[in-house]
């Protein structure tokens, strides 16, 4: 079974339809244009103050399971390089989501590599956040993955997460599901 870095503590339900139903995934166009329109800002960001280098696709082998990622930027400055990780939001909250920086550590992981930051990217305001790898976060998110790998695993639909269903790509699909369960 292969996961995503992306997919890292998202709703373990929304996990199960993107393995099983890719194809019955809605993404609202317009949440594409601002994450499309939030790299272009980044890489201006970006290009005024490293030097940037391509990013490749890579995996982490476990047992039952890979996790597959690629990092939205590598960029070297102060003799050191750093995997950047780019978020458009519409307001930038105390500290970025747990999922983000589970996602960045483990671009970490992949690449080798100790340091990262999160760029959020909202309509008037960029905020940069430094994070470096963390065993433990890597730990829990490899527990994270297990868990949803044993659940489907056994043939199960993993449980929603109540949260994130509002802009979620598999709504209409978990709704109906909710439906005719019943
Ligand atoms: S609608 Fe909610 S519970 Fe259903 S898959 Fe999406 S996030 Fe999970």
């Amino acid at each position: 079974m292969n996961f995503f870095a992306s997919w890292v503590f998202r709703c373990p339900k929304w996990i199960y339809f993107k393995l099983k139903y890719p194809d019955l995934e809605r993404i609202d166009p317009k949440v594409k244009k601002a994450g499309n329109l939030g790299e272009k800002i980044a890489l201006n960001f970006l290009k005024e103050r490293y030097r940037l280098y391509p990013t490749r696709k890579r995996k982490l082998h476990f047992d039952s399971f890979n996790i597959t990622g690629k990092p939205d930027f590598r960029v070297l400055g102060k003799n050191r390089f750093e995997i950047v990780e780019v978020k458009r939001v519409s307001n930038i909250t105390r500290i970025p989501k747990k999922r983000w920086i589970a996602q960045l550590n483990l671009y970490l992981e992949m690449e080798g590599l100790k340091n990262g930051f999160i760029l959020e990217i909202s309509k008037n305001k960029i905020r940069k956040s430094k994070w470096k790898f963390n065993q433990l976060l890597f730990e829990r998110s490899i527990e994270f993955y297990e868990g949803v790998y044993n659940i489907i695993k056994k043939g199960e639909i993993p449980p929603g997460r109540v949260g994130e269903c509002f802009n979620c790509s598999y709504k209409e699909l978990c709704r109906e599901l909710c439906f005719s369960h019943r």
